[in-house]
């Protein structure tokens, strides 16, 4: 397997700062990556224009996203113990700790078949295997050593069950819970409760509003009502990207509040091409994004969630940024993991 990641040399500390520390606790993939110029309708078989093997899984990918961000990063999870290694040497490679990742017999790694078409849109199947067995006690003894100021950094394609235990676990030491509700959940059983920080995009945050039965906000929410939300423009290649509060006013920012409300937690809502919507300590504000060729998307969230969840210690509109930068410049590049960014990268953007 080809696993095309180079070890980091940017996960040193931001000078005198210190290094936050990560766990994540999430899936760990071989990704099968199908580039076409159009994807098969049901009965068609199209040629590929390339096809590629590497590492993947929504947890690996933010693992790396938040190692190349420069925090000092741990994985739970579980791949098979038969094709597992190269999967594990490509997360060494970028400074990620294996320790906690479980080597499980007579079962497969799990795998993702990706299919990208020429507008760099991608369509996924995921086949859990190892996914769905990562033993409790990789857990427990991996947050053992939790405390204050540590991130737990949790997504949708292990157990909610799993997900849950590392919640509760980190609530109990401390630690800050991002949970990154991707894919969305499917019932209510699959919401993690305990959470700080919420990341979705804008398909996730609106099951996760059914779900929580958060359609509508209580007037008392929409604090800015009445101000006008200031126009976020977008960048060109050069300069900031602008991060301002506004108002309550799309049905996006209306969601979000709505989300807020329900779980008592901050909430992010990423929207590919135009940013983020994020409710944040009581704010709500709108995040543009950086103007870029998007080759293909995958992993963009994956970047900005690990990449978030890294920076734990900046300011909100300087972490907001930092992250959003990281996610732009993934999507102008191939791969999954192999498109995040290092750190230097991003702060060169704003240099
Ligand atoms: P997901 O990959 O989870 O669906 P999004 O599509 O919302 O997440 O993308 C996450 C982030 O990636 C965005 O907030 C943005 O920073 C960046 N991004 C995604 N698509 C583009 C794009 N076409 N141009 C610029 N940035 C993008």
């Amino acid at each position: 397997m080809s696993t095309p990641i180079a070890p980091s040399s940017s996960a040193a500390a931001d000078g005198d700062r210190r290094r936050t520390r990560v766990l994540v606790v999430g899936s760990v993939n071989i990704d099968d990556a199908v580039r076409v110029q159009r994807f098969p309708g049901p009965g068609e078989t199209v040629g590929a224009r390339s096809a590629d093997t590497a590492l993947g899984g929504k947890g690996a990918n933010q693992a790396v996203a938040a190692a190349r961000a420069g925090a000092e990063v741990r994985m739970v999870g579980a791949v098979g113990a038969g094709d597992g290694g190269p999967l594990l040497a490509a997360l060494d490679a970028d400074g990620v700790g294996t320790a906690g990742v479980a080597r499980l017999d007579g079962v497969p790694s799990g795998r993702a078949f990706v299919f990208i078409d020429d507008a760099a849109e991608n369509s996924i199947v995921v086949v859990a295997g190892a996914n769905r067995a990562i033993p409790d006690a990789a857990v427990q003894e991996a947050c053992r050593t939790l405390g204050p100021g540590d991130v737990v950094l949790l997504q949708n394609e292990v157990p909610a069950a799993t997900s849950r235990l590392a919640a509760g676990l980190a609530r109990e030491a401390g630690a800050a819970v991002v949970w990154n509700a991707a894919p969305a959940p499917e019932s209510s059983e699959e919401l993690v409760d305990g959470h700080d920080l919420l990341l979705v995009n804008e398909h996730e945050l609106g099951r996760l509003a059914t779900l929580l039965g958060a359609a509508d906000i209580p007037p008392a929410l929409n604090s800015n009502s009445g101000t006008r939300p200031a126009a976020v423009p977008r960048t060109g290649s050069e300069g900031t990207a602008p991060i301002r509060p506004t108002g309550i006013e799309t049905p996006v920012d209306r969601l979000v509040a709505a989300v807020a409300a329900a779980t008592g937690a901050d909430v992010i809502c990423t929207l590919g091409a135009e940013g983020a919507v994020y409710r944040v300590g009581g704010e709500t504000g709108r995040a543009a994004a950086r103007r870029v060729e998007a080759v293909d998307t995958t992993a963009a969230g994956d970047t900005f969630a690990g990449y978030f969840a890294a920076l734990a210690e900046l300011p909100l509109r300087e972490r907001l940024r930092r992250a959003l930068d990281a996610a732009s410049l993934a999507v102008t590049r191939p791969g999954a993991s192999a498109s995040i960014p290092h750190r230097d990268e991003v702060r060169r953007l704003n240099a």
